[in-house]
């Protein structure tokens, strides 16, 4: 257990504090250690993964973060079933269900994240997502390990129902036979569309906001309202996406957090919608259990 680590290269964007203590876990063993620290302190707790949809307080995370590695971090397949660790790249496992031949994660070539950050995200992209192909996935707690399924998992549009002190140990996709030339033809399309529409060679956290149920999505909402381009401090709202942040140079999360209101507000303002952030906040927590940013605005 370290003390006081960096969070910021942690994550995609590179900005936050750091956390109270830091861990990583590469068994169920390192996992309650860090549970039992948690408690004993009576502090907040958290994983992260890549850190690709995260931002964290300029101030840390008062609290215990672990991040799973090793075995926590392994990829196999039994038949037509992928089975990885919480801590496994998304990347990891699409290459080797395609080397294996077998379909269906295909859209996870577009989420730079591990499947712990998939299964909390119910992570998605061009018409897939990640509920479509779990079967179940294994979560500890304090209280104890328990598999769950999708359903269980209450997963949503970029949602589940996991809480800080859950740890998506492990998970299982069951995947379709296909061939590899096909599945690396579907990839390299994703992928030149993706770097055609977004700005994939920025800092960013992906998503800033959830497409709303109305027509226009986040990021033509945001465009619309004028702030394609707008700088606050080090960051700014995407010339290329307007639904992501960039990190142009040397960003706090201050600074994300002011584009994130002033989007949000304006959008409010012009189109009456109330868009609803998709980046996870991990900062201070206050004793009546209100986290970081108390801030009706980012919700
Ligand atoms: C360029 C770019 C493009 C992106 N495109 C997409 C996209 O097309 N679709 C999409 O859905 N997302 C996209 N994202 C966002 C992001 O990649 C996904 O949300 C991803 O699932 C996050 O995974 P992560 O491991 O990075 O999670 P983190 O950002 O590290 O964490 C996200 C949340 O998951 C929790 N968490 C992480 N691991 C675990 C675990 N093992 N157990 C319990 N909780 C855990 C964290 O505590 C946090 O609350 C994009 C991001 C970037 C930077």
């Amino acid at each position: 257990m370290k003390e006081n680590v960096d969070l910021a290269r942690m994550t995609t964007l590179g900005t936050g504090g750091p956390a109270r203590y830091f861990r990583e876990a590469a068994s169920l063993d390192d996992v309650r250690e860090a549970f039992e620290l948690a408690e004993r302190e009576e502090m907040p707790f958290a994983v992260v993964g890549l850190g690709s949809n995260m931002l964290v307080a300029d101030e840390g995370f008062p609290g215990v973060v672990i991040r799973l590695v090793g075995e926590l971090a392994s990829v196999s397949m039994v038949d037509d079933v992928l089975q990885a660790g919480g801590g496994a790249s998304l990347a990891v496992c699409l290459h080797r269900a395609r080397a294996a031949a077998l379909a269906g994660l295909e859209f996870a070539c577009a989420i730079p994240g591990t499947v712990g950050g998939g299964v909390w995200m119910n992570a998605g992209a061009y018409g897939g997502e990640i509920a479509e192909r779990l079967e179940r996935a294994l979560i500890a707690s304090s209280e104890g390990v328990e598999w769950r399924t999708p359903d269980e998992l209450g997963l949503e549009y970029r949602r589940s129902n996991l809480r800080h002190g859950e740890v998506v140990l492990r998970a299982e996709f069951r995947l379709a036979i296909g061939r590899s030339e096909d599945i690396r033809a579907t990839v390299a399309d994703m992928q030149r569309k993706r770097k055609a529409a977004q700005p994939t060679n920025r800092r960013t956290f992906g998503s800033v906001f959830k497409n709303p149920s109305t027509e226009l999505g986040a990021g033509q909402a945001i465009d619309q309202a004028g702030l394609r381009g707008h700088v606050h401090g080090g960051a700014q709202i995407s010339p290329k996406h307007a639904n992501f942040i960039e990190n142009a140079s040397e960003a706090t999360t201050a600074d994300a957090l002011a584009l994130i209101r002033l989007a949000r507000g304006s959008v409010q303002e012009r189109f009456g919608v109330a868009l609803e952030t998709e980046v996870q906040f991990l900062g201070p927590v206050a004793r009546d259990g209100t986290t970081w940013p108390a801030d009706s605005l980012v919700r």
